[in-house]
C-alpha cells in the first residue's frame, strides 16, 4: 500500500492508525486520544465531524452525490465565495490544492501567452512545482531529509519543465525587480504563499503584485493553507492585497474534498477557452462541504477564536523554549504557528524533532515540527493548556536526551 508514509514523523511510537476523529481529537485503534494540531494538514478548520457541516453534507448527498449537468448548489457556493473573498469575481471548482494551483498557472499562461513561472512556497506535487531551475532548493532538501523522504523523490521531472519554474526570494522585492527586468517578457505569473515561517514585510505582497503586473505577469496568491483560516476572506483580506487569481482548498471545506480558483473577471474569463475537465470536480460532497463550512465559519467568526488560542500557544511555547533553553524558534501566525529547532547540526535538529514528537505523542498530543501546525475552532483553552503541559514535559526530556 502507498498512501501516507508511516515514518514521516520518525520511529516509535509511530505509526499511528486512527479510527475516528471528533472536534480537535484523533482516536487511534488502541483507544488513545490525541489533541490534533496537524488536522489533516490543515483541512480541518471548524473541527472534525462538525455537526452543522456534517448534517448539511448528509442532507444534500442523500439527494445526489454527482451528476453531469449544472446544480443550483454550485451557484449558491459561487455567490458565497464572491461575497467572502475580496478578489473573487468568478470561480472554477476543482478537487485538490495541486490541481487548482496547476489550473491557476495554466490560466496565467493562457492569459499572458507566456511560459515561465516564478514561485515561492509549496504548491503541490505536479511537475512544475517539484523542482526549480537550478535544482531542488536547500529548504526542500532539508525538509525531505527531516521527514525521512528520499531527495530523489522530487527529481523525476523533465529538465524543460523544471527550467520553466524559478524560485522567488521571499521578502526581497529588489531581486524580483531585477529578475523581471531580465526575463519578465517570458514570465506568466508570480505564484506564492503569503507567508510560512517568516511574515511578509510591510507592503511586500503589494510590491510583488505591482512588480509582476508592471511586467505584464499575473500575481497568484496560493491560499490553500491560509484561506478561511487567517481570516474568513483569507490572507488577502488580512494583508489587504488583491491578487489577480487565488487558490483555496483545505480549511474552506473542513475536510471534504474541494478546491477552487477565484479571480478577477477579465482573467477568469480565460477559462472559457481552456480545457479543464475533471470527472469528480463539482461533486456535491465537496460543494456542500464548502458551502456549509463557509457559512458556519462566518456565523461563528471562527478566526477570532482561532487567533486567540493560537496566540496563547505561541506565547506559551516561546516561554517554554526560554525556560528550558531549547534551541528553537516559533514563527508563522497564531492560526498556523511553526516551531523550528535551530541546532546548527542538521542531525541534532532531526533528532530533536523526532524526540519531541515522540514525547508529545506519549502525552496525547499530535503536533508536527518543522512544519506549520494548525488550531481549529473546536480547540478549547483547556486543550491549549494541556498541550503546553505536554510540551513542558517533552522539552524536559529533550534537554535530558541531547
Ligand atoms: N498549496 C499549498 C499552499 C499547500 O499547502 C498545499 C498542500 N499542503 C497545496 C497547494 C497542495 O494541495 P493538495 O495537497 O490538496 O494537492
Amino acid at each position: 500500500m502507498f498512501n501516507k508514509r508511516p515514518l514521516t514523523y520518525g520511529s516509535a511510537p509511530y505509526p499511528i492508525f486512527a479510527e475516528r476523529a471528533e472536534g480537535p481529537y484523533l482516536y487511534d485503534v488502541d483507544g488513545n486520544r490525541y489533541v490534533d494540531y496537524l488536522l489533516a494538514y490543515g483541512a480541518i478548520h471548524l473541527g472534525y465531524n462538525y455537526p452543522a457541516v456534517k448534517k448539511f453534507v448528509r442532507d444534500e448527498t442523500d439527494k445526489r452525490t454527482i451528476h453531469s449537468v449544472n446544480d443550483p448548489l454550485e451557484i449558491e457556493l459561487a455567490e458565497e465565495l464572491t461575497n467572502t473573498i475580496p478578489s473573487a469575481e468568478m470561480v472554477k471548482y476543482f478537487l485538490s490544492g495541486s490541481e487548482a494551483t496547476t489550473a491557476a498557472v495554466r490560466i496565467a499562461r493562457a492569459h499572458t501567452g507566456r511560459n515561465m513561472i516564478v514561485k515561492w512556497g509549496y504548491h503541490g506535487w505536479h511537475d512544475w512545482t517539484r523542482i526549480v531551475r537550478g535544482g531542488p532548493t536547500r529548504g526542500m532538501v532539508d525538509y525531505l531529509r527531516m521527514i525521512n523522504c528520499p531527495v530523489e523523490s522530487i527529481t523525476h521531472v523533465p529538465e524543460e519543465v523544471s527550467n520553466s519554474t524559478i524560485e522567488l526570494e521571499y521578502n526581497n522585492l529588489g531581486s524580483l525587480e531585477s529578475l523581471m527586468r531580465k526575463e519578465g517578457e517570458d514570465i506568466a505569473c508570480v505564484i506564492m504563499e503569503p507567508f510560512y515561517f517568516n511574515l511578509p514585510n510591510e507592503g511586500y505582497l503589494q510590491g510583488v503584485k505591482e512588480i509582476a503586473n508592471s511586467h505584464g505577469a499575473l500575481f497568484i496568491l496560493d491560499e490553500v493553507k491560509t484561506g478561511m483560516r487567517v481570516s474568513n476572506g483569507g490572507a488577502q483580506q488580512l494583508f489587504k492585497v488583491v491578487p489577480d487569481l487565488s487558490v483555496f482548498s483545505k480549511a474552506i471545506s473542513n475536510g471534504y474534498p474541494f478546491s477552487v480558483v477565484v479571480g478577477k473577471r477579465n482573467v477568469m474569463k480565460t477559462c472559457e477557452n481552456l480545457w479543464f475537465a475533471g470527472t469528480n470536480c463539482g461533486n456535491i460532497v465537496g460543494i456542500s462541504g464548502a458551502l456549509a463550512t463557509i457559512r458556519e465559519a462566518k456565523k461563528v467568526d471562527a478566526p477570532v477564536h482561532i487567533w486567540s488560542l493560537g496566540t496563547r500557544i505561541m506565547d506559551g511555547i516561546n516561554s517554554l523554549l526560554d525556560t528550558h533553553k531549547i534551541p528553537g524558534k516559533i514563527g508563522g501566525m497564531p492560526p498556523m504557528p511553526y516551531l523550528a529547532f535551530t541546532h546548527d547540526d542538521f542531525e541534532k535538529r532531526k533528532k530533536a524533532a523526532e524526540t519531541y514528537l515522540g514525547e508529545l505523542v506519549r502525552r496525547g498530543v499530535f503536533m508536527p515540527v518543522e512544519h506549520c501546525f494548525y488550531i481549529s475552532y473546536a480547540h478549547s483553552k483547556a486543550d491549549i493548556d494541556d498541550t503546553l503541559n505536554a510540551i513542558d514535559g517533552a522539552f524536559k526530556k529533550l534537554k535530558d536526551n541531547l
